[in-house]
């Protein structure tokens, strides 16, 4: 107990995973917490103060089960090993206890094991760090860092308090990792708490004076410019994950690559809202079915689903790098047998990236180094196939994919069985014939068993006992059992002379023989023996691995990279998507577009209407800016579906995929936005006109030329008047304001007369036809206004009673007859218009000539007086 409650009071924050035998036992409040999280029966043992003391325990071999529910939970788990053989802490004195010490600290962003991370997703454990002050007028710096330690992968970006929110969503990581100020930040606070892991740790971990010494100690190196230029806050970000990653793996050292950076602006910005509203990775109920991700997922490996994930996560916004990948999906939508043979020979390529970082922690079993092998052969198949392949990623996959020594792979394969056990600890994973000694042991091994059935049919003759067994035990060894009536004889001359009692059971007596014992050791030193030759092959296998991890790690993305292009053009071809055109124009011109995820739902029940959208503006010229169409229709009639698809289009486009369309010309979005109507917000349960009006202003106040807004029904959640004001004024301001590409979804019907005013509004309406009093639903997309919003035969087709439908009919004819529109003609004619002026875009900021002048101070180099008058100086140049 003092040594449990002394390595617990290390460890505060976590639950302490306290190893005992075959067992982790957890104590006090620990007990309490994980018995009632895990469903595990609480019992005491012992007592600390007088008071018994709540224990709870799980087996070892169900350790990793337990370790991701607590996880999931939110839970940290530190995991307390013995640190020696019990026999070793024997021989220092009866009293003497078993050391023990913590070496992992589990944590949501920090796993390893397949068992606890899943497959087709990566696991980021994300450090944000802010810069101390920020300069008048600039928004606040945060540097952001990035670590996926199962596979390797660390980068680092800057972003500014405006941008953070959307940066961190585009990461998706399962913890975040900041400083305890940070945490504690009065506006941030309530962030924070949108996330289900967040990490505060002491500050210490984001100091910037050690930053760039804790780097170059992690990766080993001299300095840290190899590996390209960082701000001072990214070294704070990168050095916090590194020392975040020591201080949790403590006993062995996560292979981190060196950290890439990201530049800024380098993919398309979509916030958190946007990601949610436009379920790109998962439906707004969280589930991965039902989301864009679920829907254009053909992949066959896990990595590269993980690829795919995340490239749909940051869109691209540089066309030449779009056209790298449209190129190889374009060369394998043309090449069929190709394609085929690709993902018939991906089939057999296991997860390479992760099973490395397990050898390279010291956490690999025999399956982890097969799986590498494997993955090996797999990549050297798909290298002579695609060798002489060129177009865009295609060739450096070729590249990447050759990269291994093919001997590595040979190595493995003659060194492993075919079939493997989970851990390496029993051995029995070396192939026969691999080794000489091995062999040699293993037959003196299998040899003394033989022997050992013979001696038992020897002794049962000898003694006239049929029944005489030997058997073995842990405790005992091998041992010469009898059944008790016999057993006496064993204890008198002749026979005691031979057999030596060890044990009486209940109706049973166990004896051994000197012949016996002689065999028990001779087979335990042969076992012994074959278990430390095979410790021994592992070793080296896994040194050889280590040695070409570089060339597995490149082997491994190329690989990944492989199976989302053949993927992207399988894709392609089943669902006859097309390549759009991605430049830097604003162009947004789509025909014949179709929503990714609605077509494939509705497939088997209706074909899809493919439906125009052109919302290109003109760069540069007088009155530039993209158009903003609004949408006008009854409900149910595909608004929603219409403006969704087309921000989806433009999202595949620059993840550098194909489009549901039959063409595409699209001008690089550099942000999207997607608001809804809060009466389509329930499911986030929060008060949603609030939150409809905070999101609209977010929009209203950041979307620049680039941007492309969607907005569905923005002001449906507040009385008529109200909500038709606030939805005229939006689109006012997204018109002459922020003149962004928009889609404008509204059942205001009165905003459509805006047209009249407004050069670079159009007016759309999702057709319907009336038949017998029935509305019918052609999905189709024509240029007007709705005349009417058809709620009533909606609600009919809902099953409303007829009596109410009869009664809503009366009231509604009463209601048109007092004519509500009229006031909104007169305003379109008279109001005058909205007057904000255009916002200057940043590339465009003028320089400040205060600026300048502060340039060519320097404080240090300064009087009082001559400081005193550059002040003066200033200020005349405001
Ligand atoms: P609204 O936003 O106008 O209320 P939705 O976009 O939610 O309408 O569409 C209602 C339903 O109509 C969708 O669930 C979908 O099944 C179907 N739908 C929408 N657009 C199309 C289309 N272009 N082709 C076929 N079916 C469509």
């Amino acid at each position: 107990m003092e040594q449990y409650i002394e390595i617990k009071a290390v460890n505060p924050d976590s639950l302490l995973f306290y190893r005992m035998g075959d067992f982790y036992e957890m104590f006090f409040d620990d007990a309490v917490t994980a018995s009632r999280a895990l469903g595990i029966a609480l019992t005491k043992r012992g007592k600390h103060l007088g008071q018994d003391i709540p224990m709870c325990g799980v087996p070892i071999h169900a350790a990793d089960d337990y370790l991701q529910r607590l996880i999931q939970l939110g839970h940290r788990v530190a995991v307390c090993e013995q640190m020696e053989d019990p026999a070793e802490a024997k021989k220092r004195g009866s009293k003497s206890v078993v050391k023990r010490d913590v070496v992992r600290l589990v944590t949501p962003g920090t796993l390893t094991e397949d068992s606890l991370l899943e497959p087709r997703r990566n696991n980021y454990l994300l450090t944000v760090a802010r810069a101390r002050t920020a300069s008048i007028g600039e928004a606040e710096a945060f540097a952001l860092a990035w670590v996926d330690i199962s596979t390797g992968e660390f980068r680092v970006a800057e972003t500014d308090a405006t941008r953070l929110a959307a940066d961190i969503a585009r990461v998706d990581p399962g913890e975040i990792v900041v400083s305890d100020a940070l945490y504690a930040d009065q506006e941030l606070a309530p962030f924070w708490r949108t996330f289900k892991a967040v990490s505060p740790t002491p500050r210490d971990l984001f100091d910037g004076a050690s930053a760039e010494r804790r780097l170059s100690a992690y990766f080993g190196v001299r300095t840290i410019d190899g590996f390209g230029s960082f701000s001072r806050l990214e070294l704070m970000a990168a050095a916090a994950a590194v020392t975040y990653v020591e201080r949790t793996q403590l006993a062995s050292r996560a292979p981190l690559m060196p950290p890439v950076r990201e530049p800024s602006g380098f993919a398309m910005l979509i916030d958190q809202a946007t990601r949610a509203n436009l379920e790109l990775v998962r439906t707004l109920g969280g589930e991965r079915q039902g989301s864009l991700l679920s829907a254009i997922d053909r992949t066959v490996t896990a990595a590269g689903a993980r690829l795919l994930g995340s490239r749909l996560a940051n869109p691209l916004t540089d066309p030449a790098a779009i056209a790298e990948r449209q190129d190889a999906v374009e060369t394998l939508v043309a090449a069929s047998t190709l394609r085929a043979e690709i993902r018939a020979r991906l089939q057999s390529a296991p997860d390479m990236a992760r099973a490395l970082t397990r050898v390279a922690m010291g956490r690999a079993g025999p399956r982890d180094l097969a799986a590498i092998g494997q993955g090996l052969v797999a990549a050297a198949s798909l290298a002579d196939l695609v060798a002489s392949e060129t177009a865009g990623e295609l060739k450096s996959a070729a590249i990447g994919l050759a990269q291994p020594d093919p001997g590595l792979a040979r190595l493995i394969a003659s060194a492993l069985d075919d079939e493997l056990p989970l851990l390496k600890r029993d051995g029995g994973f070396v192939r026969a014939g691999h080794l000489a000694d091995l062999d040699e042991s293993r037959s003196l091994r299998d040899e003394s068993r033989r022997v050992i059935a013979g001696l038992q049919t020897r002794y049962a003759e000898e003694t006239g006992i049929r029944a005489l067994k030997i058997k073995h035990n842990n405790v005992l060894g091998y041992f010469v059992e009898v059944a008790q009536q016999h057993g006496e004889a064993f204890l008198k001359e002749p026979l005691n002379q031979t057999y030596i009692h060890r044990q009486s059971m209940a109706g049973a007596m166990r004896f051994t023989t000197t012949e016996l014992g002689q065999l028990e050791a001779k087979i335990a030193g042969a076992a012994d023996r074959s278990v430390r030759l095979e410790l021994s092959v592992f070793d080296d296998l896994s040194n050889a691995i280590l040695a070409a991890s570089d060339a597995i790690r490149e082997a491994a993305a190329a690989l990944a990279v492989l199976d989302v292009a053949t993927a992207l053009a399988t894709l392609a071809v089943e669902q006859a998507y097309v390549r759009p055109l991605v430049d830097m124009s604003l162009a947004f011109s789509i025909k014949g577009g179709r929503h990714p995820v609605v077509e494939q739902a509705i497939a088997r029940s209706a074909p899809f209407v493919a439906n125009d959208c052109d919302l290109s503006g003109s760069d540069g010229k007088a009155g530039s800016g993209g158009r903003i169409w609004l949408i006008t229709g009854p409900n149910m009639a595909g608004k929603s579906t219409f403006l969704r698809q087309n921000a989806l289009i433009a999202v595949l486009a620059q993840i550098g995929a194909f489009v549901p369309a039959a063409s595409a010309h699209i001008g690089v979005v550099d942000r999207l936005f997607s608001r809804v109507g809060a009466a389509d917000d329930l499911a986030r349960g929060r008060s949603t006109f609030m939150v409809e009006m905070v999101e609209t202003a977010a929009i209203l106040n950041q979307a620049g030329a680039r941007a492309l807004v969607i907005l569905d029904e923005i002001g449906r959640g507040t009385a008529t008047f109200d909500g038709l004001s606030i939805a005229w004024a939006a689109v006012e301001h997204l018109h002459e304001a922020n003149r962004c590409r928009s889609l404008f979804a509204t059942h205001f019907h009165e905003l459509t007369a805006l047209s009249k005013r407004l050069a670079r509004l159009h007016n759309a309406t999702m057709r319907v036809k009336e038949w017998q009093g029935d509305v019918i639903f052609l999905h189709e997309v024509t240029d007007g206004a709705a005349d009417r919003s058809y709620g009533i035969q909606v609600a009919k087709l809902a099953g409303l009673p007829s009596s109410v439908i009869d009664r809503a009919k009366r009231v509604l004819s009463e209601l048109e007859a007092t004519d509500r529109a009229a006031p909104v003609r007169r305003m379109v004619d008279d109001l005058p218009l909205f007057a904000a002026a255009p916002r200057p875009l940043p590339e465009a900021a003028k320089p400040d000539p205060a600026l300048d002048l502060l340039d060519g101070f320097d404080p240090d180099d300064m009087t009082p007086r001559e400081a005193h008058e550059a002040l003066y100086a200033l200020k005349a140049k405001r």
